[in-house]
C-alpha cells in the first residue's frame, strides 16, 4: 500500500504577489486577466468571495468585483519560489512528481514515518521559508491524495486512510473525478448518478459499453482505485559547466588545465546534487576564436578528469585556432523517458495556455 501526499500551494501566484507587495493586504487581487482577452490565472480568497475564479475572463471578473486589482503574471518570481518548495520536498523523498509550479505528488511510502506528520512538517517548513501556506492531501494513491488536498484548504490537510476509501468514495460527487467535467456530470445527473457511490452500481461491461475505454478507467476511479506511480519525470537531462576566457587559450596545456578545473566542478556537483542519477555519457565543448563550436562526447558511466582531458585533446585538434570557451558535462541515463499523458499533464497544458495568453 502506497503513502502519497499531494501538496498544493494556496492560490500560489496571488499569494506570492501579496507577499511581495504588502500594501495589497486585504484587497481582492487577480493575477492575469488584465489584458483585453485575458483569463485569470489565480485570485486570492478575498476575490473568491465575490465569485471570481481562476480561468475566468477578466471582463467577467471585473463585473463581479469592480474593485478587483489585476496584476501581471511574473513567472520568474513564481519559479524561484517553486524551487525553494521543491528543494524542501526532496529532503523527504526522491519520488517527487511536480504537476505545476505549485503542486506535486510525493511518494513517502518508504520514509518510515507517518505521512500525516511529514505533510505537517513540510507545510510548516514551506511557511517558514517562503511565508506562504500550502495544503496537503494524504492517501493510498494519487487520485485520492489530490482530492483530499482540497478538503481543508487553505492551510490545512486531510487524510483518506485505506479503510476509509470505500465510505469516502461512496459520498463523493462524480464531478470530483478527473476528467469528469460539468457536461459529463450533467449527463450523469440526468440518469440519477450524482455520487461515485451511484456510479459504482454500474458493472464493468456496462461502463465499457457506455463510455468506451474511459469507462473502464472510470470503473476503477469511482472506487478510489488508482495504480499510477509517482514519477519524478521532469528532471534534468544533463549537468555541465563552462567558462569563457578573458584571454583566448592558445596551447593544449592551458586548455587541459582549464578543463581539469571545470571537470572538478562537475564532479563536485554530481556528488552534491544528483548522487542517485545514472550517467550515460561525458562531453567537452570547445568554442574557437572564430566563434565556431565543437563537441566531443563518449559513452561513460563514471566520468573522470582523464576522460574529459582525452575528449578535449580530440576536440582541440579540429581547428588550429585559439580557444575562447571550454565546457564539460555529462548526460544522464533516462530511467523512464516515455511521457505519461494523463490528466495531470492536461492540467499543466492548461496552465501554460494561461501563461501564453498573458505573454
Ligand atoms: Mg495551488
Amino acid at each position: 500500500m502506497r503513502k502519497i501526499i499531494h501538496l498544493d500551494m494556496d492560490c500560489f501566484y496571488a499569494a506570492v504577489e501579496m507577499r511581495e507587495r504588502p500594501e495589497l493586504a486585504g484587497l481582492p487581487i487577480a493575477v492575469g486577466g488584465g489584458s483585453k482577452r485575458g483569463v485569470i490565472c489565480t485570485c486570492n480568497y478575498k476575490a473568491r468571495q465575490y465569485g471570481v475564479r481562476s480561468a475566468m475572463p477578466g471582463f467577467m471578473a471585473r463585473q463581479r468585483c469592480p474593485d478587483l486589482v489585476f496584476l501581471p503574471v511574473r513567472f520568474d518570481l513564481y519559479r524561484a519560489t517553486s524551487q525553494v518548495i521543491r528543494a524542501i520536498f526532496h529532503q523527504y523523498t526522491p519520488l517527487v512528481e511536480p504537476l505545476s509550479l505549485d503542486e506535486a505528488y510525493l511518494d513517502v511510502t518508504d520514509a518510515g514515518r507517518y505521512a500525516w506528520d511529514i505533510a505537517r512538517e513540510i507545510r510548516a517548513r514551506i511557511l517558514s521559508e517562503t511565508q506562504l501556506t500550502a495544503s496537503a492531501g494524504i492517501a493510498p494513491n494519487k487520485m485520492l491524495a489530490k482530492i483530499a488536498s482540497d478538503w481543508r484548504k487553505p492551510n490545512g490537510q486531510f487524510a483518506v486512510l485505506p479503510e476509509q476509501v470505500h465510505a469516502f468514495m461512496a459520498a463523493l460527487p462524480v464531478r470530483k473525478i478527473w476528467g469528469v467535467g460539468p457536461k459529463s456530470a450533467e449527463r450523469f445527473a440526468a440518469r440519477g448518478i450524482n455520487t461515485c457511490g451511484d456510479l459504482q452500481k454500474l458493472t464493468l461491461p456496462e461502463m465499457a459499453a457506455q463510455f468506451g475505454k474511459w469507462g473502464e478507467e472510470l470503473y476503477h476511479l469511482c472506487r478510489g482505485e488508482d495504480n499510477r506511480a509517482v514519477r519524478p519525470h521532469r528532471i534534468r537531462k544533463s549537468l555541465s559547466t563552462e567558462n569563457t576566457f578573458f584571454d583566448n587559450l592558445t596551447t593544449l596545456a592551458e586548455c587541459q588545465e582549464a578543463i581539469d578545473k571545470l571537470g572538478r566542478e562537475v564532479l563536485d556537483d554530481l556528488r552534491a546534487k544528483v548522487p542517485e542519477r545514472r550517467i550515460r555519457n561525458a562531453y567537452v565543448t570547445v568554442k574557437f576564436s572564430d566563434f565556431t563550436r565543437t563537441t566531443r562526447q563518449c559513452v561513460c558511466t563514471t566520468p573522470t578528469l582523464e576522460i574529459w582531458r582525452t575528449l578535449l585533446a580530440e576536440a582541440w585538434q579540429r581547428k588550429p585556432l585559439p580557444v575562447r570557451l571550454l565546457g564539460t558535462g555529462v548526460q544522464f541515463a533516462d530511467d523512464d523517458s516515455d511521457e505519461d499523458d494523463d490528466h495531470d499533464s492536461a492540467q499543466e497544458r492548461q496552465a501554460e495556455l494561461f501563461a501564453a495568453d498573458e505573454a
